[in-house]
């Protein structure tokens, strides 16, 4: 498949992570937004947000607790960080392979842009 998030999960194109099992991966994004910047996504690919089902929510969910331990790995938790999905054109998403962004190392702004 030419999805660069599936490429990344089966080792085809390498990237600098941080954890992984048989169902997520994290990894360091290429172009990071604040000091650490991390990708959390499922090894099975689905598009977006909008292609899970109810099947899907326990994989969903792990992203979520994944990027929870992630963030106490990197000694985060406790001053607080972001984290964000983005789905389809309005929502600015790229790479259509869902992934959640964690975000820390520097104070957020909101409304975010
Ligand atoms: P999004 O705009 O929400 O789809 O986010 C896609 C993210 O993937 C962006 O933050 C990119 O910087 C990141 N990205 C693209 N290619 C790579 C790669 N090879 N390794 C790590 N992160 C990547
Ligand atoms: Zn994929």
């Amino acid at each position: 498949m030419n999805c660069l998030f599936c490429r990344l999960a089966n080792g085809e194109i390498s990237s600098d992570i941080l954890y992984e099992d048989k169902e997520v991966i994290a990894f360091r994004d290429i172009h990071p937004q604040a000091p650490h910047h991390v990708l959390v996504i499922p090894r099975r690919h689905i598009a977006t947000i909008n292609d899970a089902n109810q099947e899907d929510s326990s994989l969903i969910g792990k992203l979520t607790l994944t990027a929870q331990q992630v963030a106490k790995d990197l000694g985060v938790a406790q001053d607080g960080y972001r984290l964000v999905m983005n789905c389809n054109g309005d929502g600015g998403q790229t790479v259509f392979h869902v992934h959640l962004h964690l975000l820390a190392g520097r104070a957020m702004h909101w409304p975010p842009g």
